[in-house]
């Protein structure tokens, strides 16, 4: 599933900028909406819809967060009948992605973020890995943590990559982090 947090209202969407923490409804002008997607496609939709309807004044949607989607009744029998098909495979039935890597959310600051540990051949079997939003915000302006929290995240995390790296296939995102992060 992909989580997507909007928040609406220029008071709530000024409020998030300035602070970096999503503001609770109670103290803005605005409103916060926690959405889940079983797809990308249905996301996009949904994104796009929200830039055609307008009506708030200021409207921003923070990077959506994976979770484990739950099985079909079909797409075990989909997950076999594409077992030798390289690459990723959707099932025809519920839109889920046959491969989808065991996404893990780390939480701070009232943010979510996607994490996970790779299951690949050699030394980075076992790596635990994050995205560089997360990694921005373990740190203030002194380059001090922000939190003992933020401490003990960024020791169980061996590398940040790009959020748009975190959904690839472990194989594939081996080989990104052994091209560009070593
Ligand atoms: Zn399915």
């Amino acid at each position: 599933m992909i989580r997507a947090t909007i928040i609406f209202g220029s008071g709530a969407v000024n409020k998030y900028d300035e602070t970096g923490i999503i503001p609770k409804d109670e103290d803005i002008d605005g409103c916060i909406d926690v959405v889940e997607f079983r797809t990308e496609a249905k996301m996009r939709a949904y994104c796009k819809g929200l830039c055609d309807a307008d009506g708030w004044e200021k409207v921003i949607s923070l990077d959506p967060v994976y979770t484990q989607t739950p099985d079909c009744d079909t797409c075990d029998h989909w997950r076999g009948f594409f077992s030798d098909k390289e690459g990723s495979v959707y099932c025809p039935d519920c839109g889920k992605r046959l491969d989808e890597p065991c996404f893990e959310v780390v939480t701070l600051n009232g943010h979510e973020f996607n994490a996970r540990t790779l299951n690949v051949e050699g030394e980075l079997k076992g790596s635990r890995i994050s995205t560089e939003t997360l990694n921005d915000m373990l740190l203030d302006d002194e380059g001090d943590y922000i939190s003992e929290e933020a401490r003990q995240v960024d020791e169980t995390i061996k590398f940040y990559v790009p959020v748009d790296k975190i959904t690839l296939p472990d194989s594939q995102l081996a080989a990104y982090i052994n091209q560009n992060m070593k």
